[in-house]
């Protein structure tokens, strides 16, 4: 029988009985179950976290600092353990794996560094106007399948820095390896602090629709972060939405192909090209087009796509059954309408595992459904371009706005074309860089506020203005 993993409810971990498979994208075995919950137990999740909620949010900031530090120690201590898992239910091989571990790690690391000191807003002879930062309450955390890890990390952290306490929800097809850490973590806050519950799918809409949980904090497709925002409408939840994107790297024609072929490469086929700010359409300027695109092609040829847990392999498969049709069915559309590949687009039926060639595609049109649409798999098309201000409309064209890149010999240059992106994120000459102290968030239809840094911080608290008249105490 495949290992059962335990929810984390009020610092003791539980099971209802109820079991969901888990399965290896890579050879399509089932390796774990984990407790398939619905309302009885996010109850029963909402009501320790709001019991908790009482003293945690008074409990000093160093203290709640101590537990965040604490936290990150604890996934470091336990890196070569969880990374295997995590490969074994995501897919990514175990280097990447490793750089999700630490980085989870990382950044929680970092983010206990942040602070919430209240702000003078007038100090006059007449009145003292202070703004104070409270914590929002109990707040839902709703994980991906990509990054499972840090997605559950980057919500826990700032939430328990802030005060809040929380309920997160991993999704079904990546529970496994933020249980197994839930079980490392579970004594280090008090009871009720951090809950974390397995389910379907829809034990989401019934966080986002419970009566007492204050904030969503929201991580996947922009489809899913729509339903979210209209579900916490009914009681002004607060949200934070970190959705989709269809992220475009743009290429200027003093770049260095030998140099930027392989990082191009990376950019876009990292976790087999399923990240939210992964390069998913690279405009290449005409004078270099051709040596450039068959650069990268060259450089592809030397990439094993296979097993993440086997040695060698760069480029594991994609994590889901869902997923993987819906990337064939974008290879299918281009087959369809005669568009060149590059690389690949022949997917084996054979055998098991959800295995996508690396494919890149020679020139297809603007409107083509492999550029129109977020593919999230390892997938890359690549266009040619004649003029700047081509490629900025072109890059623009799109009701996403995650993140872009610019490579160019003259930094000047690219910072130029940068602040004409309609992104939250612009990365001059280096890709997938994210800070622990930026604000990182969507613009348009690839998000709704911002996590890491102090503006991510500030989103798990309310504002409270403390006015004080001070000529006017009453005798
Ligand atoms: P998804 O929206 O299908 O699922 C994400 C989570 O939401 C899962 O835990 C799922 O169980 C839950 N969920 C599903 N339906 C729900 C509902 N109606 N209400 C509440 N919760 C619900 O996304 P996915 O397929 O897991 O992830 C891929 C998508 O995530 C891609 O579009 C990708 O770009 C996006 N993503 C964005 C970021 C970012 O930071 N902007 C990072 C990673 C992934």
């Amino acid at each position: 029988m495949a290992t059962q993993y335990h929810n984390l409810i009020n610092g003791e971990m539980t099971s209802n009985g109820e079991w969901l498979d888990v399965v290896n994208p890579a050879n399509e075995k089932v390796i774990g179950q984990v407790p398939a919950c619905g309302a009885a137990e996010l109850d029963t999740a909402v009501a320790a976290a709001r019991a908790a909620f009482k003293t945690w949010s008074k409990t000093p900031i160093e203290d709640r600092r101590a537990v965040v530090q604490k936290i990150s120690a604890i996934i470091k201590e336990n890196s070569d353990e969880l990374m295997r898992l995590l490969t074994a239910e995501q897919g990514k091989p175990h280097a990447q794996a490793t750089g999700e571990i630490i980085g989870a790690s990382m950044m929680a690391g970092a983010q206990s560094t942040l602070t919430l000191e209240d702000e003078i807003n007038e100090d006059s002879e007449t009145r003292l106007s202070r703004t104070r930062r409270v914590p929002v309450g109990v707040v839902a955390g709703i994980v991906p399948w990509n990054f499972p890890v840090m997605m559950a990390v980057q919500k826990i952290a700032p939430a328990l820095l802030s005060g809040c306490t929380i309920v997160l929800k991993p999704s079904p097809f990546t529970p496994l390896t933020t249980l197994r850490l839930a079980e490392l973590i579970k004594d280090v806050a008090p009871a009720g602090v951090v809950n974390i519950i397995t389910g379907e799918d829809s034990l989401g809409p019934l966080m986002t629709a419970h009566p007492d949980i204050d904030k969503v904090t929201f991580t996947g497709s922009t489809a899913t972060g729509k339903k979210i925002m209209e579900g916490a409408s009914k009681d002004l939840k607060r949200i934070t939405l970190e959705l989709g994107g269809n992220d475009a790297s743009i290429v200027l024609p003093d770049a260095n192909v030998a140099k930027v072929a392989e990082q191009l490469f990376w950019s876009s086929f990292t976790n087999a090209g399923q990240i939210c700010v992964a390069a998913k359409r690279i405009y290449i300027h005409e004078d270099i087009y051709d040596e450039l695109s068959a650069a990268i092609a060259e450089y592809a040829k030397n990439v094993k796509v296979g097993d993440g847990s086997e040695q060698g392999t760069a480029v594991g498969p994609i994590q889901n059954k869902k997923q993987f049709d819906r990337v064939c069915e974008l290879i299918q559309d281009a087959k369809d309408n005669g568009y060149k590949f590059l690389v690949g687009g022949d997917v084996d039926p054979s055998g098991s595992g959800y295995y996508v060639p690396i494919t890149i595609l020679d020139n297809p049109p603007e409107d083509a459904r492999i550029v129109a649409e977020e593919q999230f798999g390892p997938v890359m098309p690549l266009m040619k371009f004649s003029t700047e201000e081509e490629a900025i409309a072109r890059a623009n064209a799109s009701e996403y706005g995650l993140a872009g890149a610019v490579w160019t010999a003259d930094p000047d240059k690219g910072v130029e074309i940068a602040e004409q992106l309609e992104t939250g994120t612009v990365w001059v000459n280096e890709f997938l860089h994210l800070s622990p102290f930026a604000p990182f968030g969507g613009h348009k239809q690839s998000g709704f506020g911002a996590e890491y840094g102090k503006e991510g911080l500030l989103e798990f608290t309310y504002p409270q203005v403390i006015t004080v008249k001070k000529d006017n105490v009453p005798a």
